[in-house]
Formats: C-alpha cells, structure tokens, sequence
C-alpha cells in the first residue's frame, strides 16, 4: 500500500486514476485544480506522485520543478501523463524531474506496471539510504 498523489484536471481521467490505483490497494488523494497540488502533497506526504501534464493554471512542468525545490517533497517520485508525445517530449518530461512517463490514452497494465516499478525503485533507494547504513546491528 503505498499513498498516491493524483494531479489531473479530467474529471473521467483523474477517477480512473484512483480507481485503477485503489484497486490495487493504494490510498490515493486527488487533486483537480493544480494550484492546489502542492499543497496537497505537503499535507498528503505522498510515496508518489501522479501528474498530468496539460493543466491548467500550474502546468505538469511546472509542478514537477516546485515539487523538486521543495524540501519535503524532493525525493518523491513523479510519474507523468500526456496526451501529445512527440518528439523530444520524453526528454523534456524527465528533465523535469519525471521519473517516467505514460501516455494518455493509457493502457492500464502499462499503467499499473509503471506505478509498480517506481514504488519498489523508490523503496530499495529507501533502503539503501536507510538507517541501518553505518550502523552495527545488535546482537541477539
Ligand atoms: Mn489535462
């Protein structure tokens, strides 16, 4: 179970998010207006973000840059959505700080895969860094 920040402004799109992610036992938090995004995610404290990238107001782009100048949410993986893929949008996606990205319309497996992936990336790295690196572990 890991909690998951959705960012989209489709109404249908952002209920088939949580849904799919739902099902597969995740806590979601959906967030339509993307000005509200960051502070959903400093309250939400999320394991992952999902964002759209054409919205309104605060772009996908954008979001992605605030959410890694910020602190608290540096680290959180971001997972981007787009309708329009063309060339050279892979690169701009992750140079934004997108750890991947899946196009809309999605497949659901691939989506689902995706969400997947990150989440067990996210939790070696976490392990990796945690808090027994440098430290003894205790006898028994
Ligand atoms: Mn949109």
């Amino acid at each position: 179970m890991a909690k998951i920040l959705v960012v989209e402004d489709n109404a249908l799109n952002i209920k088939l998010f949580c849904d799919l992610l739902t099902a597969h036992g995740h806590e979601t938090e959906p967030v339509t207006d993307s000005r509200d995004a960051l502070d959903a995610a400093r309250a939400f404290g999320p394991d992952l973000v999902i964002t759209d990238i054409q919205l309104p107001y605060v772009s996908g782009l954008e979001l992605m840059e605030l959410l890694r100048a910020d602190e608290q949410l540096c680290d959180v993986p971001i997972m981007a959505v787009t309708a329009y893929s063309a060339q050279g949008d892979d690169e701009r996606i992750r140079a934004a700080g997108a750890r991947a990205y899946v196009s809309k319309p999605i497949s659901v497996l691939r989506f689902a895969e995706t969400v997947d992936q990150l989440l067990e990336e996210a939790s070696a790295e976490k392990a990796m860094g945690g808090p027994a690196a440098g430290t003894a572990p205790e006898e028994s």
